[in-house]
């Protein structure tokens, strides 16, 4: 699920929310839509998943249990 990080330009409150296509994201402390979009927290845990994960056939990332 897409989960976006925001923060609001006019009174700074930052906030997380799940963000769909047809979502207006508005602040929930001063009902702005003038808001700043940070980064997806989605995004990073793919990179880092990415990264750790070096064999293809087990979910660990140093292969102890596959080989
Ligand atoms: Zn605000």
């Amino acid at each position: 699920m897409p989960i976006f990080e925001y923060k609001c330009s006019k009174c700074s409150e930052e906030f997380e929310k799940l963000v769909f296509s047809n979502t207006v994201v508005k602040c929930p402390k001063c009902d702005t839509e003038d808001i700043i979009k940070k980064f997806s927290l989605f995004g990073m845990s793919g990179v880092e998943k990415q990264t750790s994960s070096s064999c293809s056939s087990c979910s660990s990332g140093s292969c102890s249990s596959c080989k």
